[in-house]
């Protein structure tokens, strides 16, 4: 009992920050538990009131509770839901013939819709019973009616002048619980949507950083660059605001691969990539443009850039790959080219890749920044 009211509170810390939903096994065994400790309190009231009937009536409904509990372990949730609901209007139902409504366990019926709702929208193997939901509900609201217009044409059975204070806390102990299981319900109801919206909230984030970054390298892909080069040939044709690219290639890549293997090559992109990126201010942006092709917007005019890349070109080249013991070193060639208000963007990137190309040719390890002939 003190381990099942820890493990409640526990929960409900957990639950109401979000950080967890019940499992649809705990569900069952809180609401399987619940029920037979509402049904041992009234186990114990209609022993004091000598009711042979209903104590041998709430005995074997301790025990179908704890045999739903095994029946649960095994994930026979509908089953178990089921017999639940029927107990419950079959007691309601029994009691409130006998005693009238005057104990108040007829308020058992609302207390028993918040449930329902919360286990067929929740509960994994019972989403597809919605309808099944809705039957029960109504067949819930048919049973209280049933009760209060019948009430008053049946003789009731049982007197409880004699028990007034008996029969006041067992209302007020049926109040309580009914009270209970609305908050507790509409509470975890509530929880387990917040939960799950940030949850999707959460993977949302995640799939526009995969949709948007190279996973190997981590920089940005060809896609989030095509938005940036847009952008900022925007605000050069509107506001003048200029700027460059540098498109800037491994030297002898296919060398690295075939002597060191294709892990090493991976490291070395890498290694290359946290390079540049380390040289870059907030408003510059670089991406992956193909397989060991980088291409950076400098935010600024072609000096700039070309400093820029000199500065990447020399860090590069005196940087040491460790691999297997092994040092591996590349060397990168870079193309610059500023943009003008009347390039397109394949013109400009054409550019920077015809002055890289004359980079390759010319020895390579070297950053060119004009169109030179030969
Ligand atoms: P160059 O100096 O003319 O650029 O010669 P290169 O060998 O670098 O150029 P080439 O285009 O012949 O070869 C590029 C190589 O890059 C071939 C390809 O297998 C390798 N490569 C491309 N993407 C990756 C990658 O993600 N990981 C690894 N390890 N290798 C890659
Ligand atoms: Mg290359
Ligand atoms: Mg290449």
């Amino acid at each position: 009992m003190i381990n099942f009211l820890r493990g409640i509170y526990r929960s409900i810390k957990n639950l109401s920050s979000g950080e967890e939903i019940l499992s649809d096994r705990r569900k069952f065994n809180y609401i399987c538990i619940s029920f037979a400790i509402i049904h041992l309190v009234s186990l114990v009231f209609f022993a004091l009131l000598k009711n042979e009937l209903l104590v041998a009536f709430h005995v074997l409904a301790i025990i179908l509770y704890f045999g739903l509990l095994s029946l649960a372990k095994k994930k026979h949730y509908f089953i178990v839901s089921l017999i639940a609901e029927i107990e419950v209007l079959a007691a309601v139902s029994l009691i409130s013939f006998s005693y009238g409504s005057m104990l108040g366990y007829s308020m058992y019926c609302f207390a028993m819709i918040p449930t329902i709702f919360y286990i067929t929208s929740t509960v994994k193997d019972m989403k597809h019973n919605t309808i099944y939901c809705y039957i029960f509900t109504f067949i819930t609201m048919l049973t209280y009616f049933t009760i209060v217009i019948s009430e008053p044409f049946f003789t009731i059975s049982e007197d409880l002048s004699m028990h007034p204070v008996l029969t006041l806390f067992i209302r007020l102990f049926n109040a309580a619980v009914t009270f209970l299981f609305c908050v507790a319900f509409s509470l975890l109801f509530v929880w387990e949507m917040k939960s799950n919206t940030s949850q999707l909230q959460r993977r949302n984030q995640q799939l526009v950083e995969v949709s948007r970054k190279d996973p190997l390298t981590k920089l940005a892909n060809r896609r989030s660059m095509m938005e940036k080069l847009n952008l900022s040939m925007h605000f050069l044709q509107l506001e003048n605001h200029p700027f460059s690219v540098i498109l800037c290639d491994i030297d002898h890549f296919k060398k690295v691969n075939d002597v060191y293997g294709h892990d090493c090559g991976d490291k070395v992109l890498v290694t290359v990539a946290d390079s540049i990126s380390s040289q870059l201010r907030d408003t510059d942006f670089v991406c992956r443009w193909g397989g060991e092709e980088i291409l950076i917007v400098i935010d600024g005019r072609l000096q700039t850039a070309t400093a820029i890349a000199e500065r990447m070109r020399s860090n590069i080249a005196s940087t040491v790959v460790m691999h297997e013991g092994q040092q591996v070193s590349v060397t990168m060639t870079f193309g610059v080219a500023q943009a003008e208000k009347n390039y397109r963007i394949e013109d400009l990137i054409q550019l920077a890749d015809t002055r890289l190309y004359y980079g390759k040719e010319h020895g390579r390890n070297q950053v060119v920044s004009q169109d030179l002939k030969d």
